[in-house]
């Protein structure tokens, strides 16, 4: 990776809402300033008292010092809520843009496993300590907060020395400065080498923690099979186990870095101490008047705190390298899928033709091909049933043919053209599918029908009847306004899988493309609202090229060809009759096992 990491994501962070650092910024001024300028005010008041200056004048200071704080009281709240209400934007903006950047990856990127992981971990850091962006950001306020009271400290110190070299004892105030500075050297390798353990830890935790929500991602979700097989008992065992293993790192961490901190800490307030001593030292020798000796101990204090501060701060930056690291190779992830530039031709004949040639293809990180030498073309008009076994290599073919994965062999051809050269956007509009596991979204079903913030009415309402939706349509007083779900409003309407299915097959009708794809479209219904969707099949397809999925070969007969998957390959190809008259094929086997239960 190029360029500092800390650097670029801070960077990428900022701009995620521009004003938020710089109010915190501000804010953090504010409130450093106030402790300062009331210690220095403090010390004015006790040198003009002990000087017996005019009682007018104590009033008078006693007077800025309370007006100053009301003022930084009153803007620092109004700063602080500014504060806040940026940092909500930025931090939606963060979660938009991860969640945009995911939607925006080409489908096999999504679906890669290695990235399905790398954006996990990302999520999963960001549940211990905050690592990556939210991390960085702390110890950048942290850092901003540490440099703040240090530019403070150090306008005082210059003062002190300034007087302090007046005075006669110059070789005094060197010795002061040398043993900070070696104190300060050994709090950074202390903080250091401590740091360093706690990283090792925080590495090994991050690892559990991935493999344990993977494990039960899924599971804890799914409360009924986790009831009836007692899954729980099954994950507090793990968990168990997890945390003595946790507890048993952490303990070593915690001890050790008990351990060096002890050292730093005596060293700490045997320097305070010492500070304190040569203040009053040269208080006593008259370089200074009695009131500074508050200012400059209070001020010295800060300043040794503060460069300790830093030190800590630059540790734990770097240890969130690896874990900003992670969150930019997410975001780096570059599309490479080829992105044509044809144009696909506005036909309202629907003339289109889909051809596969010699297609193979394999998924990322898969031993074996998925499909193998897929030779098949579709004329436009055409019903094509698709069946086979489970694994067989149906949804995949599928998804070359809307492209949402390129062959790995072969070619994908739509009207003369491989479907690369194709404009991406215009050529997945050709297309109306029913997913197996298609997604409805908690939004009234109007915005669900038409997949758009508006809705034709009739059509939206037209359709919803024709996919079998009507009674359950009817039931509905605020018809295609009615919120689906109860995510986002107390008032959606829960469906059953059948009724989903339902609004997904109005889904796909609604977008009048050439091509309509079901995917096992019946799977959730009951018998007779399947018996009506094939009663209405022709009236539904229309005059769109269909390509049906099912398990139920009877509902195939509706189909010019059937198309018999087999290990990723197609093993027949033909009408019902004639895969039927093949005694010996894969489509009269499965007929024959379905068939036994209907005789
Ligand atoms: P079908 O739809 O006929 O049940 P699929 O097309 O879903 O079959 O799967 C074909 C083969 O590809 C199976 O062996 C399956 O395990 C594998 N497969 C499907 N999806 C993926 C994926 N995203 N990554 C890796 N392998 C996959």
């Amino acid at each position: 990776m190029k360029k500092n990491v800390t650097w670029r994501a801070l960077k990428m962070y900022h701009g995620f809402h521009r004003a938020y650092f710089p109010l915190k910024g501000l804010e953090t001024l504010l409130r450093n300033f106030s402790p300062y300028f009331n210690l220095w005010m403090s010390a004015e008041i006790v040198t003009a008292l002990y000087q017996g200056r005019k009682k007018e004048e104590i009033y008078l200071l006693a007077a800025v010092t309370l007006l100053v704080n009301l003022f930084t009281r009153i803007a620092g709240a109004f700063l602080g809520r500014a504060t806040i209400n940026a940092l909500e934007t930025l931090e939606n903006n963060q979660a938009l843009a991860f969640y945009k950047k995911t939607l925006s990856l080409d489908y096999d990127k999504l679906e890669n496993p290695e990235i399905r992981q790398l954006r996990r971990k990302i999520v999963e850091n960001s549940w211990i300590n905050g690592y990556g962006v939210t991390n960085m950001r702390w110890q950048v306020e942290w850092l901003m907060d540490d440099l703040m009271k240090l530019a403070f400290s150090l306008i005082l110190t210059v003062e002190m020395v300034t007087l302090m070299v007046r005075a006669s004892f110059q070789w005094l105030g060197l010795l002061l400065f040398l043993l900070v500075l070696g104190v300060e050297a050994a709090a950074i390798i202390f903080a250091n080498v401590a740091n360093r353990k706690a990283a090792a830890y925080w590495d090994k935790t991050g690892e559990q923690m991935l493999w344990e929500n993977q494990f039960s991602a899924g599971t804890r979700i799914q409360g009924m099979d986790n009831r009836i097989y007692r899954q729980q008992l099954l994950l507090n065992r793990l968990e168990k186990k997890l945390n003595d293993e946790h507890l048993k790192i952490f303990g070593t961490v915690d001890k050790k870095s008990f351990l060096y901190s002890i050292p730093k800490i005596v060293f700490f307030r045997l320097i305070k101490l010492f500070t304190c001593l040569i203040v009053c030292l040269y208080c006593i020798l008259g370089a200074f008047p009695i009131g500074s000796v508050i200012k400059y101990v209070g001020y010295l204090e800060g300043l040794i705190n503060c460069v300790g501060n830093l030190f800590t701060r630059t540790a734990m930056l770097k240890t969130n390298r690896r874990f900003l690291k992670t969150y930019l190779e997410y975001f780096d992830i570059k599309n490479d899928m080829y992105q044509g530039s044809l144009a696909v031709e506005k036909r309202s004949d629907r003339q289109f033709e889909i051809m596969f040639r010699n297609v193979s293809f394999r998924y990322a990180g898969s031993e074996e091909d998925a499909l193998k030498d897929i030779n098949l073309s579709l004329r436009a008009g055409e019903r094509l049933a698709v069946v086979g076994r489970n694994g067989s290599g149906k949804t995949t073919f599928i998804k070359l043919m809307c492209r949402l994965y390129d062959p790995t062999e072969g070619e994908v051809i739509l009207n003369d053209f491989n479907v690369r050269k194709y404009d991406y956007r215009q050529y997945l509009e050709l297309f109306s599918v029913v997913f197996q596991d298609y997604n409805l979204l908690s939004v009234p079903l109007g915005n669900n029908v038409a997949s758009a913030a508006e809705w034709e009415q009739e059509k939206a309402e037209r359709l919803l009847r024709q996919a079998g939706f009507g009674e359950r349509y009817n039931e509905m007083p605020k018809g295609l306004e009615t919120p689906l779900y109860k995510d986002f409003d107390e008032d959606g309407v829960n469906l059953s899988g059948g009724e989903a299915q339902k609004v997904a097959l109005a889904r796909a009708l609604y977008r009048d493309a050439p091509f309509i794809i079901l995917d096992e479209p019946t799977a959730a219904l009951d018998p007779i609202a399947e018996a009506e969707i094939y009663a209405r099949f022709d009236e539904i397809v229309g005059n769109r090229t269909a390509i049906y999925i099912s398990h139920r070969l009877s509902s195939c007969r509706f189909c010019d060809r059937i198309a018999v998957f087999d290990q990723g390959r197609i093993v027949q190809l033909g009408t019902h009759e004639e895969l039927l008259a093949d005694e010996g094929g894969r489509y009269y086997e499965l007929w024959k096992a379905q068939a036994q239960y209907y005789a």
